[in-house]
Protein backbone atom coordinates (compact mmCIF):
# COMPACT_ATOMS: atom_id res chain seq x y z
CA UNK A 1 0.00 0.00 0.00
CA UNK A 2 1.51 3.21 -1.03
CA UNK A 3 1.91 6.21 1.57
CA UNK A 4 2.93 4.31 4.53
CA UNK A 5 6.27 3.62 5.99
CA UNK A 6 7.39 0.51 7.41
CA UNK A 7 8.41 0.91 11.07
CA UNK A 8 9.91 -2.91 11.53
CA UNK A 9 9.88 -6.58 10.82
CA UNK A 10 8.21 -9.19 13.14
CA UNK A 11 7.98 -13.06 12.62
CA UNK A 12 9.09 -12.27 8.62
CA UNK A 13 6.59 -9.82 8.18
CA UNK A 14 6.90 -5.88 7.41
CA UNK A 15 4.81 -3.66 10.18
CA UNK A 16 3.99 -0.74 7.82
CA UNK A 17 2.26 2.48 9.50
CA UNK A 18 -0.02 4.67 6.99
CA UNK A 19 0.06 8.57 6.70
CA UNK A 20 -3.33 9.10 7.16
CA UNK A 21 -2.77 6.63 10.68
CA UNK A 22 0.13 9.40 12.20
CA UNK A 23 -2.17 12.39 11.04
CA UNK A 24 -5.16 10.45 12.53
CA UNK A 25 -2.93 10.30 15.89
CA UNK A 26 -1.67 13.87 15.76
CA UNK A 27 -5.23 15.30 15.59
CA UNK A 28 -6.12 12.79 18.74
CA UNK A 29 -3.11 14.21 20.38
CA UNK A 30 -3.95 17.91 19.02
CA UNK A 31 -7.48 17.66 20.41
CA UNK A 32 -6.78 16.22 23.71
CA UNK A 33 -4.43 19.09 24.50
CA UNK A 34 -7.02 21.64 23.37
CA UNK A 35 -9.16 19.98 26.73
CA UNK A 36 -6.97 19.08 28.97
CA UNK A 37 -3.41 20.10 28.11
CA UNK A 38 -0.01 18.26 27.77
CA UNK A 39 -1.00 15.49 30.21
CA UNK A 40 -3.99 14.52 28.54
CA UNK A 41 -2.19 14.37 24.87
CA UNK A 42 0.11 12.36 26.31
CA UNK A 43 -2.56 10.52 27.84
CA UNK A 44 -4.57 10.07 24.46
CA UNK A 45 -2.29 9.26 22.28
CA UNK A 46 -0.68 6.70 24.60
CA UNK A 47 -4.06 4.73 25.03
CA UNK A 48 -4.62 5.17 20.95
CA UNK A 49 -1.16 3.94 20.55
CA UNK A 50 -1.82 1.11 22.97
CA UNK A 51 -4.67 0.14 21.31
CA UNK A 52 -3.05 -0.04 17.58
CA UNK A 53 -0.65 -2.48 19.23
CA UNK A 54 -3.69 -4.69 19.98
CA UNK A 55 -5.31 -4.41 16.52
CA UNK A 56 -1.60 -5.03 15.45
CA UNK A 57 -1.31 -8.33 17.45
CA UNK A 58 -4.97 -9.35 16.44
CA UNK A 59 -3.66 -9.35 12.39
CA UNK A 60 -0.75 -11.13 13.39
CA UNK A 61 -2.89 -13.82 15.29
CA UNK A 62 -4.30 -13.76 11.62
CA UNK A 63 -1.21 -13.83 9.69
CA UNK A 64 0.72 -16.54 11.93
CA UNK A 65 -2.14 -19.40 11.46
CA UNK A 66 -2.47 -18.77 8.08
CA UNK A 67 1.47 -19.42 8.10
CA UNK A 68 0.82 -22.74 9.49
CA UNK A 69 -1.10 -23.71 6.20
CA UNK A 70 1.77 -22.29 4.13
CA UNK A 71 0.02 -18.54 3.57
CA UNK A 72 2.70 -15.89 3.45
CA UNK A 73 2.05 -12.41 4.53
CA UNK A 74 4.82 -10.40 3.35
CA UNK A 75 3.25 -7.36 5.02
CA UNK A 76 0.73 -5.57 7.34
CA UNK A 77 -0.44 -2.15 7.03
CA UNK A 78 -2.01 0.05 9.95
CA UNK A 79 -4.59 2.62 8.56
CA UNK A 80 -7.03 4.81 11.38
CA UNK A 81 -10.00 2.01 10.36
CA UNK A 82 -7.50 -0.53 11.73
CA UNK A 83 -5.12 -3.16 10.20
CA UNK A 84 -4.94 -4.28 6.73
CA UNK A 85 -2.86 -8.06 6.20
CA UNK A 86 -2.28 -9.03 2.85
CA UNK A 87 -2.45 -13.05 2.94
CA UNK A 88 -1.40 -13.70 -0.25
CA UNK A 89 -4.11 -16.00 -1.22
CA UNK A 90 -7.10 -17.97 0.06
CA UNK A 91 -6.93 -21.10 2.00
CA UNK A 92 -7.93 -24.39 0.09
CA UNK A 93 -9.63 -26.34 2.88
CA UNK A 94 -12.64 -23.99 5.57
CA UNK A 95 -11.20 -25.29 8.49
CA UNK A 96 -8.52 -23.36 7.54
CA UNK A 97 -10.09 -20.28 6.98
CA UNK A 98 -12.25 -20.80 10.01
CA UNK A 99 -9.37 -21.21 11.86
CA UNK A 100 -7.29 -18.25 10.52
CA UNK A 101 -10.70 -16.11 11.40
CA UNK A 102 -11.31 -16.96 14.71
CA UNK A 103 -7.70 -16.09 16.11
CA UNK A 104 -7.88 -12.81 15.25
CA UNK A 105 -10.62 -12.09 17.46
CA UNK A 106 -9.04 -14.82 19.94
CA UNK A 107 -5.89 -12.53 20.18
CA UNK A 108 -8.08 -9.50 22.17
CA UNK A 109 -10.01 -12.01 24.04
CA UNK A 110 -6.83 -13.41 25.46
CA UNK A 111 -5.29 -9.80 26.01
CA UNK A 112 -8.10 -8.42 27.79
CA UNK A 113 -8.57 -11.72 29.84
CA UNK A 114 -5.01 -10.93 31.01
CA UNK A 115 -5.47 -7.26 31.82
CA UNK A 116 -8.18 -7.72 33.44
CA UNK A 117 -6.64 -10.48 35.84
CA UNK A 118 -3.30 -8.23 36.07
CA UNK A 119 -6.12 -5.48 37.11
CA UNK A 120 -7.67 -7.84 39.22
CA UNK A 121 -4.61 -9.20 41.38
CA UNK A 122 -3.71 -5.41 41.71
CA UNK A 123 -6.28 -3.15 42.14
CA UNK A 124 -9.29 -6.01 42.99
CA UNK A 125 -12.43 -3.31 43.86
CA UNK A 126 -11.59 -1.71 39.83
CA UNK A 127 -13.51 -4.09 38.27
CA UNK A 128 -15.91 -2.97 39.75
CA UNK A 129 -15.92 0.21 37.83
CA UNK A 130 -14.88 -0.87 33.75
CA UNK A 131 -17.61 1.22 32.67
CA UNK A 132 -16.48 4.27 34.28
CA UNK A 133 -15.15 6.59 31.32
CA UNK A 134 -12.14 8.03 33.93
CA UNK A 135 -11.01 4.24 34.60
CA UNK A 136 -7.73 3.67 34.23
CA UNK A 137 -5.49 3.08 31.33
CA UNK A 138 -5.57 -0.76 31.74
CA UNK A 139 -9.49 -1.21 32.38
CA UNK A 140 -10.06 0.76 29.37
CA UNK A 141 -7.78 -1.01 27.33
CA UNK A 142 -9.31 -3.86 28.07
CA UNK A 143 -12.77 -3.54 27.77
CA UNK A 144 -11.37 -1.85 24.06
CA UNK A 145 -10.08 -5.44 23.27
CA UNK A 146 -13.60 -7.13 24.43
CA UNK A 147 -15.19 -3.93 21.80
CA UNK A 148 -12.52 -5.40 18.94
CA UNK A 149 -13.37 -9.23 19.67
CA UNK A 150 -17.14 -8.60 19.85
CA UNK A 151 -17.27 -6.16 16.39
CA UNK A 152 -14.96 -8.26 14.65
CA UNK A 153 -17.23 -11.60 15.03
CA UNK A 154 -20.03 -9.42 13.32
CA UNK A 155 -21.26 -11.87 10.69
CA UNK A 156 -20.46 -9.62 7.32
CA UNK A 157 -18.03 -9.13 5.55
CA UNK A 158 -14.72 -7.83 6.03
CA UNK A 159 -15.34 -8.20 9.41
CA UNK A 160 -13.42 -11.90 10.49
CA UNK A 161 -17.13 -12.90 11.31
CA UNK A 162 -18.28 -12.86 7.34
CA UNK A 163 -15.38 -15.14 6.68
CA UNK A 164 -16.61 -17.42 10.55
CA UNK A 165 -20.06 -17.38 8.88
CA UNK A 166 -18.76 -18.47 5.40
CA UNK A 167 -16.23 -21.13 6.39
CA UNK A 168 -18.42 -22.66 8.40
CA UNK A 169 -20.86 -23.04 5.38
CA UNK A 170 -18.29 -24.12 3.09
CA UNK A 171 -18.13 -27.16 4.94
CA UNK A 172 -21.11 -28.31 4.38
CA UNK A 173 -22.30 -25.99 0.73
CA UNK A 174 -19.06 -25.85 -0.98
CA UNK A 175 -17.35 -22.33 -1.32
CA UNK A 176 -19.23 -20.83 -4.14
CA UNK A 177 -22.81 -21.20 -2.34
CA UNK A 178 -21.76 -20.20 1.05
CA UNK A 179 -20.12 -17.06 -0.19
CA UNK A 180 -23.33 -16.15 -2.03
CA UNK A 181 -25.28 -16.89 0.89
CA UNK A 182 -22.41 -15.29 3.59
CA UNK A 183 -22.33 -11.78 1.05
CA UNK A 184 -26.42 -11.79 1.40
CA UNK A 185 -25.99 -11.56 5.11
CA UNK A 186 -23.38 -9.30 5.23
CA UNK A 187 -25.65 -7.24 2.83
CA UNK A 188 -28.71 -7.34 4.88
CA UNK A 189 -26.57 -6.43 7.79
CA UNK A 190 -25.11 -3.32 5.96
CA UNK A 191 -29.16 -2.03 4.56
CA UNK A 192 -29.57 -2.91 8.33
CA UNK A 193 -27.14 -0.65 9.73
CA UNK A 194 -27.40 2.15 6.88
CA UNK A 195 -31.32 2.17 8.55
CA UNK A 196 -29.98 2.25 11.91
CA UNK A 197 -27.57 5.44 10.55
CA UNK A 198 -30.58 7.36 9.05
CA UNK A 199 -32.04 7.94 11.71
CA UNK A 200 -29.07 7.65 14.23
CA UNK A 201 -25.11 8.36 13.71
CA UNK A 202 -24.43 9.23 10.63
CA UNK A 203 -20.84 7.16 11.23
CA UNK A 204 -23.21 3.94 10.93
CA UNK A 205 -24.23 5.20 7.32
CA UNK A 206 -20.32 5.27 6.27
CA UNK A 207 -19.64 2.20 7.84
CA UNK A 208 -23.00 0.54 6.11
CA UNK A 209 -21.76 1.19 2.64
CA UNK A 210 -17.81 0.00 3.30
CA UNK A 211 -19.51 -3.20 4.58
CA UNK A 212 -22.28 -3.30 1.43
CA UNK A 213 -19.31 -2.94 -0.99
CA UNK A 214 -16.84 -5.33 1.00
CA UNK A 215 -19.89 -8.48 0.47
CA UNK A 216 -19.94 -7.39 -2.92
CA UNK A 217 -16.49 -7.52 -3.13
CA UNK A 218 -15.58 -10.75 -1.55
CA UNK A 219 -18.48 -12.76 -3.64
CA UNK A 220 -16.45 -11.61 -7.13
CA UNK A 221 -13.47 -12.43 -5.43
CA UNK A 222 -14.47 -15.67 -4.79
CA UNK A 223 -15.70 -16.09 -8.20
CA UNK A 224 -13.00 -15.57 -9.92
CA UNK A 225 -10.76 -17.50 -7.73
CA UNK A 226 -12.99 -20.03 -8.51
CA UNK A 227 -13.37 -19.89 -12.14
CA UNK A 228 -9.90 -19.55 -12.65
CA UNK A 229 -8.94 -23.39 -11.04
CA UNK A 230 -11.42 -24.76 -14.38
CA UNK A 231 -10.09 -22.54 -17.54
CA UNK A 232 -6.75 -23.14 -19.10
CA UNK A 233 -4.17 -20.51 -19.89
CA UNK A 234 -4.57 -21.33 -23.67
CA UNK A 235 -8.14 -20.66 -23.52
CA UNK A 236 -7.68 -17.30 -22.34
CA UNK A 237 -4.85 -16.30 -24.00
CA UNK A 238 -5.28 -13.72 -26.71
CA UNK A 239 -3.99 -15.10 -29.84
CA UNK A 240 -4.68 -12.06 -32.75
CA UNK A 241 -1.63 -10.05 -31.26
CA UNK A 242 0.96 -8.07 -33.16
CA UNK A 243 4.67 -8.90 -32.00
CA UNK A 244 7.13 -7.07 -32.29
CA UNK A 245 10.31 -8.46 -34.44
CA UNK A 246 13.58 -8.84 -32.45
CA UNK A 247 15.67 -6.63 -35.35
CA UNK A 248 12.89 -4.06 -35.32
CA UNK A 249 14.27 -0.15 -34.96
CA UNK A 250 12.56 2.30 -32.55
CA UNK A 251 10.92 4.07 -35.56
CA UNK A 252 8.81 0.44 -36.27
CA UNK A 253 8.22 0.08 -32.96
CA UNK A 254 6.45 3.22 -33.18
CA UNK A 255 4.67 2.37 -35.98
CA UNK A 256 4.05 -0.73 -34.79
CA UNK A 257 2.35 1.47 -31.66
CA UNK A 258 0.17 3.56 -33.58
CA UNK A 259 -1.73 0.44 -35.43
CA UNK A 260 -2.50 -1.32 -32.57
CA UNK A 261 -4.45 -0.67 -29.30
CA UNK A 262 -2.22 -3.39 -27.46
CA UNK A 263 -0.80 -2.04 -24.15
CA UNK A 264 2.38 -4.93 -24.06
CA UNK A 265 4.08 -6.10 -27.45
CA UNK A 266 6.61 -9.45 -27.15
CA UNK A 267 9.35 -9.55 -28.94
CA UNK A 268 10.44 -12.78 -30.75
CA UNK A 269 13.26 -13.72 -32.51
CA UNK A 270 13.20 -15.46 -35.96
CA UNK A 271 12.07 -19.00 -34.60
CA UNK A 272 9.15 -16.99 -33.26
CA UNK A 273 10.40 -17.62 -29.86
CA UNK A 274 9.73 -15.62 -26.74
CA UNK A 275 12.80 -12.81 -26.48
CA UNK A 276 11.45 -9.98 -24.09
CA UNK A 277 8.57 -7.82 -23.65
CA UNK A 278 8.43 -4.24 -24.15
CA UNK A 279 4.93 -1.64 -23.11
CA UNK A 280 3.84 1.62 -24.63
CA UNK A 281 5.47 3.33 -22.04
CA UNK A 282 9.21 1.67 -23.27
CA UNK A 283 8.28 2.28 -26.45
CA UNK A 284 7.73 5.97 -25.99
CA UNK A 285 10.68 6.09 -23.05
CA UNK A 286 12.81 4.98 -26.26
CA UNK A 287 11.82 7.43 -28.57
CA UNK A 288 12.70 10.19 -25.96
CA UNK A 289 16.60 9.05 -25.60
CA UNK A 290 17.38 7.50 -28.72
CA UNK A 291 17.37 7.96 -32.47
CA UNK A 292 14.47 6.15 -34.64
CA UNK A 293 17.28 3.73 -36.21
CA UNK A 294 18.25 2.16 -32.51
CA UNK A 295 17.67 -1.03 -32.08
CA UNK A 296 14.22 -1.60 -30.26
CA UNK A 297 15.84 -4.64 -28.30
CA UNK A 298 17.73 -2.59 -25.84
CA UNK A 299 14.42 -0.77 -24.36
CA UNK A 300 12.80 -4.22 -23.75
CA UNK A 301 12.65 -6.16 -20.20
CA UNK A 302 14.75 -9.61 -20.49
CA UNK A 303 12.49 -10.93 -17.33
CA UNK A 304 9.34 -10.84 -18.29
CA UNK A 305 7.60 -13.64 -17.18
CA UNK A 306 5.71 -16.90 -19.01
CA UNK A 307 3.23 -19.30 -18.37
CA UNK A 308 2.38 -22.98 -20.52
CA UNK A 309 -0.32 -23.30 -21.93
CA UNK A 310 -2.19 -26.02 -19.90
CA UNK A 311 -1.23 -24.37 -16.84
CA UNK A 312 -4.78 -23.46 -14.97
CA UNK A 313 -5.64 -19.63 -15.18
CA UNK A 314 -5.55 -19.50 -10.81
CA UNK A 315 -1.79 -19.82 -11.83
CA UNK A 316 -1.86 -17.30 -13.98
CA UNK A 317 -3.30 -14.36 -11.69
CA UNK A 318 -0.59 -14.75 -9.61
CA UNK A 319 1.99 -13.57 -12.30
CA UNK A 320 -0.74 -10.68 -13.84
CA UNK A 321 -0.64 -9.50 -9.97
CA UNK A 322 3.14 -8.40 -11.16
CA UNK A 323 3.35 -8.02 -14.85
CA UNK A 324 0.48 -6.31 -16.77
CA UNK A 325 1.22 -8.94 -19.23
CA UNK A 326 2.54 -12.97 -19.42
CA UNK A 327 3.82 -14.89 -22.36
CA UNK A 328 2.29 -17.64 -23.22
CA UNK A 329 5.21 -19.99 -24.34
CA UNK A 330 5.06 -23.88 -25.48
CA UNK A 331 7.63 -26.26 -24.47
CA UNK A 332 10.00 -25.34 -27.51
CA UNK A 333 10.41 -21.41 -26.24
CA UNK A 334 8.02 -20.83 -29.09
CA UNK A 335 5.22 -17.91 -28.01
CA UNK A 336 1.60 -18.99 -28.88
CA UNK A 337 -0.10 -15.61 -27.17
CA UNK A 338 -0.11 -13.32 -24.46
CA UNK A 339 -2.12 -13.04 -21.47
CA UNK A 340 -3.32 -9.57 -20.23
CA UNK A 341 -5.33 -8.43 -17.42
CA UNK A 342 -8.20 -7.32 -19.74
CA UNK A 343 -8.16 -11.23 -21.31
CA UNK A 344 -8.77 -12.72 -17.68
CA UNK A 345 -11.71 -10.02 -17.63
CA UNK A 346 -12.91 -11.16 -20.64
CA UNK A 347 -13.04 -15.04 -19.64
CA UNK A 348 -14.71 -14.05 -16.31
CA UNK A 349 -17.40 -12.36 -18.43
CA UNK A 350 -18.33 -15.18 -20.19
CA UNK A 351 -18.26 -17.31 -17.44
CA UNK A 352 -20.50 -15.21 -15.47
CA UNK A 353 -22.54 -14.94 -18.12
CA UNK A 354 -22.93 -18.68 -18.83
CA UNK A 355 -21.38 -20.97 -16.63
CA UNK A 356 -21.21 -24.11 -18.65
CA UNK A 357 -19.16 -21.88 -21.48
CA UNK A 358 -17.04 -24.30 -23.05
CA UNK A 359 -13.93 -22.49 -24.56
CA UNK A 360 -13.33 -23.97 -28.08
CA UNK A 361 -9.87 -25.12 -28.49
CA UNK A 362 -7.31 -22.50 -30.80
ZN1 LIG B 1 -9.33 -9.73 12.01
Amino acid sequence: MGWSITIGRFWGTAVRIHVTFLIFLAWIGFSAFERGGIAAARESVLFIVAIFTCVLLHEFGHILTARQFGISSPEVTLLPIGGVADISKMPDKPYQELLIALAGPAVNVVIAAALLLGVDVLHPQALAHLDDPKGGLIERLAVANLFLAIFNMVPAFPMDGGRVLRAALAIWLGQTQATKIAAAIGQAFAFLLGFLGLFGHPMLLFIAFFVFFAASGEAQMTFVAQTARDIRVGDAMETRITAIDRGATVGDAVNILLATPQDSFPLIDHGGALAGMISRADIVEALKSASTETPIAAFAHKDFSTIDPGETMDKAIEKLNESPAVGVVGQDGVLLGLLTRQSLAEVMLIKAARPDWRFSPR
